[in-house]
C-alpha cells in the first residue's frame, strides 16, 4: 500500500463527506493504493454516523474510535499504529489541510528521502490572536529542538515514512512537537513543505487560549527528556554537588568568622546572626533534596519499560 491517510477528528460532522471525497478524488487521479483511517476522539455529534455511511460505498474508509474525548495526539497515536501504507499522511478533518497537497508530499518521502515533511502554512487563515502566539511558539521549538528549518511544528498536515510513525509515541499533547520526537528517535532528515490552508468552513475549532501555556510546558518536558530522559542524576546530582559546595563554602566562611571573633574576646558574635549560616543551611538542604530527586529518578528510569528500548536504524 503506497499511502494511509490518519484523520484525527473531534465533532467535525459537516466536513467530513467533503473531505473524503476530495481524498478519494485526488487518489485516484493519481493512481494511489491508499487507506483513510478515521480516528474519531470521542465525537457527541453524528460524526460516527457519517463515518459508517462512508464505510459502506468505501473498502479505503476504516475507523478507530475512542469511548470518549482524549486528545489529538492519542488519536494520532492510535492511527499510526494501525497505518500500513508506505508513508502515511496526518490531516486535520476540518477541511483547513488541502488533500490536494499528497501527491508532493507522497514524492518528497519517497523520492527526496525524506523521513518527515511537515506542511508550512504560510499564508494562515486564522485570526490574529493565534496567529502571533504561533510564531513566537515556533522560534522557541526551533531554538529548544534544533530543528532549524521548520516554520510551522504542529500543521496537522504531514507526511512520515512508515517506520517513524512505527517508533514515535505521541501522548498527552505531544502533537504539536512530533517533528522534535520524530528528531529524537533518530530520523534526523526532516523537511518542510509551503502548504495552502484554508478558514474553518464548518464548526469551531477545538482548542483554546490555554494551549500556548501547555504548549511551553510541553517543550520543557521534552528537552529534559531528550537530555536526561535516561540519565536523571546527571543532572540532579550536578546540581546538588553545586549546592553543596556552596553549602561547605558556606560553612567553612561562618565558621572562621566564629574563631575570629572568639580569638578577638568579641563573645557578642552568634553564627545566626551571619548570613553565611542561612545560606549553608539553605544549600546543603536543596543539595540534599536534588541528590535524593536524582536517586528517585534512577529508581523510575530503572523500572522503565522503556530503559533499553533503542531506535534500530540498520541490522545485519
Ligand atoms: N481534534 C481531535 N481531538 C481534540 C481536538 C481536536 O481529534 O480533542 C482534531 C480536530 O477535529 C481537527 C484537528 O484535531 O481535525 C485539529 O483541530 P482544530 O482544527 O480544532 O485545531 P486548529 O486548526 O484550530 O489548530
Ligand atoms: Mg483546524
Amino acid at each position: 500500500m503506497d499511502i494511509s491517510v490518519v484523520v484525527p477528528l473531534y465533532n467535525e460532522e459537516e466536513s467530513l463527506p467533503e473531505l473524503h471525497a476530495w481524498i478519494t478524488r485526488v487518489m485516484a487521479e493519481n493512481g494511489f493504493s491508499y487507506e483513510i483511517i478515521f480516528c474519531n476522539d470521542g465525537s457527541t455529534d453524528d460524526s460516527m454516523r457519517v463515518i459508517r455511511e462512508l464505510a459502506k460505498d468505501d473498502e479505503h474508509v476504516h475507523c478507530v474510535s475512542f469511548s470518549r474525548n482524549y486528545g489529538k495526539s492519542p488519536a494520532l497515536n492510535e492511527g499510526f499504529k494501525r497505518a500500513q501504507g508506505d508513508v502515511v499522511i496526518t490531516m486535520d478533518a476540518d477541511l483547513q489541510d488541502s488533500p490536494d497537497e499528497i501527491p508532493e508530499l507522497y514524492r518528497m518521502i519517497t523520492e527526496d528521502g525524506y523521513d518527515l515533511v511537515s506542511g508550512w502554512k504560510q499564508k494562515r487563515y486564522d485570526p490574529l490572536s493565534k496567529t502571533i502566539p504561533t510564531k513566537l511558539f515556533n522560534a522557541t521549538a526551533r531554538k529548544v529542538s534544533g530543528i532549524k528549518n521548520l516554520h510551522d511544528f504542529n500543521c496537522g498536515l504531514k507526511a512520515y515514512k512508515k517506520a517513524v510513525v512505527k517508533h514515535i509515541e505521541v501522548y498527552g499533547d505531544m502533537h504539536r512537537y512530533i517533528p522534535y520526537l520524530a528528531k529524537n528517535a533518530g530520523y534526523k532528515k526532516i523537511g518542510e513543505k509551503v502548504v495552502h490552508h484554508q478558514a474553518r468552513k464548518y464548526g469551531t475549532t477545538k482548542f483554546g487560549l490555554d494551549r500556548f501555556v501547555n504548549g511551553y510546558l510541553d517543550l520543557a518536558t521534552l528537552w529534559f527528556q531528550s537530555k536526561f530522559g535516561i540519565k536523571p542524576m546527571h543532572i540532579f546530582g550536578l546540581l546538588g554537588s553545586l549546592m553543596f559546595f556552596i553549602g561547605f563554602l558556606a560553612t567553612l566562611t561562618v565558621l572562621t568568622l566564629k574563631i575570629v571573633s572568639m580569638c578577638s574576646a568579641d563573645y557578642h558574635f552568634y553564627v545566626t546572626n551571619s548570613v553565611y549560616f542561612y545560606l549553608s543551611l539553605a544549600a546543603m538542604v536543596m543539595g540534599l533534596q536534588f541528590f535524593l530527586t536524582g536517586f528517585i529518578g534512577e529508581l523510575i528510569t530503572r523500572n522503565s519499560p522503556e530503559r533499553n528500548k533503542y531506535g534500530i536504524g540498520e541490522e545485519w
